[in-house]
């Protein structure tokens, strides 16, 4: 799935096969990113070095390293040293870092910690024999990087077991931008101001992160840093990311939203032949609410775990309060782990595969945004027993296009009688690299809605959260004349089916056709230019001549193809858009790839 996102950003915008159809591409379409990185390439003989993490090229090596070094944090010949590699290993290395980098998603030194990193007899990622084969052909430093190699023999070596030490400690290396290596890069520094453009200023997600929310990813390469920066930035987003869980108003708005709680809930007591009796894992389990459910439900034991220390005190002391909890002196059902999921056996007694019903509410903006997700499945196929109960086990995507009126034109155009549609024009401008999240309202709409994606989160593989998919948008039927699509609107429902939920089966919705909203709002994602639309029965026998998507000509569908990927920065996801407007007689029209970064 990354690999295939990784094509959208870098390869061709024109994805279709289908190369005889009519092509008539916007005529002031944007496509300066394609030629210039094209001119780059041409550009490119004299240094023939390309950089392992971005796209530089050197004229040596040795400047290549530099450069990986300075830029990247990432100290070739000392990694070599302290790791004792060999020619053949460090050529790997070589391979296996431009593997991983291609294919732009989190990449793991757990494997490294696996393998008892102890000071003799290392097995590395890189050992595979594939990462002899060249990964970019023609690669100058697999021919060069140990030129000087007597040279290096003289410089000073990193410290063997301090880096050890750092590869043990990474658990989880995830590809990062350059720009987000620094100390405030994981801060909401420099992207508060994006937050200006959402309307639920007090929301979760801007309580994530503490305002990590909206970024402009237009023009931004991923690149890696080496491990240990790499293992700070992860840390320092998941203090954050904890931390900011323990304010308790982003825990009174998740418990007000009523459409969320009261699915989890009616899940929950609605279901006793699943629940009575039952061994239950709470992942994230906040205030403890959905434990305290669970409870009351007639679980025999409820794990409520929870990362946020202070959250988990919390949750701790409710359980107590409410004559649940269980330890040495009380002998309720409900036990609190502060601790990680994914380091739960370090902080209590539990069985693999011994758990009956697996309950979390990870679901972020834009269903994916903060990457709960993994965590939850990490936590099904470590504790989960087979065949066991995942709650909610479904989750569906679903995409719309919207109108004039989900944007912000329509305020800006009168304002006390004056018009100031230009800040309305400038803010549109804005939003076709930024997503916004904002509640979008069903008469908004001008399109049928379609579904993007749908998951089986009893069985998904963690990689699948990565996506890309296909959905084609149609006017709305009752439509009688074209207008004009300004972009698409994401949400998504998760379901507590009829599978586990037997008795009651029930789905949490976050559509705009579903009302009250719930705080995750809609995702909204603009287009660099609206695209007028007709339903193909307005349009028939319509002989107009002229782009597709304009007024002169418009489309009588809006073909999509978006990618959803877990970003550079660690908890964020990229989402890339392909739109094409296809005519009433077939022939189609693309718009140049649009990249956005929540
Ligand atoms: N279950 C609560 C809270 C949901 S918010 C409710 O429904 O109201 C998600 C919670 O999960 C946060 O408190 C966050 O700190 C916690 N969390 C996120 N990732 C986690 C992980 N990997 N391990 C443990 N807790 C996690």
């Amino acid at each position: 799935m990354a690999a295939e996102t990784k094509m959208v950003k870098d390869g061709d915008p024109n994805y279709s096969d289908d190369n005889d159809e009519e092509e008539n591409f916007s005529e002031d379409g944007d496509w300066g990113d394609w030629e210039a990185a094209e001119k780059d390439d041409d550009d490119g003989f004299e240094s023939d070095f390309v950089c392992l993490f971005c796209d530089s090229r050197f004229v040596s090596s040795d400047s290549l390293f530099d450069h990986c070094r300075l830029s990247h944090g990432f100290d070739f010949h000392g990694a070599r040293k302290a790791l004792k590699l060999d020619f053949y290993a460090s050529f790997k290395l070589i391979n296996y870092i431009r593997s991983q980098v291609a294919e732009n998603k989190c990449w793991s030194w757990g494997a490294l910690g696996k393998c008892q990193l102890e000071a003799k007899d290392v097995n590395f990622p890189w050992d595979e024999e594939k990462y002899l084969k060249p990964f970019l052909q023609d690669d100058s430093l697999l021919y060069s990087f140990a030129d000087d190699e007597e040279e290096e023999d003289e410089e000073e070596a990193l410290d063997r077991e301090d880096l050890i030490e750092d590869l043990r400690k990474l658990g989880d290396l995830s590809i990062v931008d350059d720009e987000a290596i620094g100390e405030s890069s994981v801060s909401n520094n420099g992207k508060c101001k994006d937050v200006s453009l959402i309307s639920n200023s007090d929301d979760r997600k801007q309580s994530c992160a503490d305002g990590l929310v909206v970024v402009n990813g237009k023009g931004k390469e991923p690149s890696v840093c080496d491990g240990r920066l790499v293992g700070r930035n992860i840390r320092k987003v998941n203090e954050n990311y904890f931390g900011s869980y323990s304010s308790f108003g982003i825990h009174r708005e998740m418990i007000s939203d009523k459409v969320r709680t009261e699915a989890y809930r009616d899940a929950l007591l609605k279901n006793p032949s699943l629940m009575s009796g039952s061994v239950v894992m709470d992942v994230g389990c906040g205030t403890g609410i959905l434990s305290l459910f669970a409870a009351q439900a007639g679980a025999s034991r409820v794990v409520a775990v929870e990362a946020s220390e202070k959250m988990a005190k919390v949750a701790t002391k409710i359980a107590k309060d409410n004559k649940v909890f269980n330890d040495n002196e009380h002998n309720g059902v409900l036990e609190v782990a502060n601790s990680m999921v994914e380091e739960l056996e370090k902080s209590i007694k539990i069985q693999p595969h011994s758990v009956d019903v697996l309950v979390s509410e990870w679901m972020g903006y834009c269903l994916l945004y903060e990457s709960m997700l993994t965590s939850v499945l990490y936590a099904r196929d470590r504790w989960l027993k087979p065949g066991g109960a995942i709650l909610p086990d479904t989750a569906t995507m679903f995409v719309a296009g919207f109108g004039k009126g989900a944007t912000s034109l329509p305020f800006w155009e009168d304002v006390y009688g004056f018009d100031m549609s230009s800040i309305g024009k400038e803010i549109l401008e804005d939003t076709a690299r930024i997503p916004i999240v904002d509640v979008v309202e069903e008469r908004d709409l001008v399109t049928q809605p379609a579904l993007l994606q749908s998951f089986d989160l009893a069985t998904m593989k963690p990689d699948e959260v990565d996506f890309t998919a296909t959905a084609t948008l149609e006017p709305t039927e009752s439509e009688t004349e074209a207008r004009l699509c300004h972009g698409v609107v994401l949400w998504f429902d998760t379901g507590f089916t009829d599978r586990f939920c037997k008795e009651t089966p029930t789905v949490l919705s976050t559509s705009p056709y579903y009302t009250p909203p719930t705080h995750w709002a809609q995702t909204v994602l603009t287009f660099q230019e609206p695209i007028s639309v007709a339903p193909a029965t307005v349009l028939s026998g319509d002989d107009r001549q002229g782009a597709i998507g304009t007024k002169e000509c418009p489309a009588s569908s809006i073909q999509l193809r978006v990618s959803v990927a877990r970003a550079s920065e660690h908890r964020s996801i990229d989402v890339s858009l392909e739109t094409t407007g296809v005519s009433s007689k077939g022939q189609k029209r693309r718009w140049p790839v649009q990249i956005f970064n929540l």
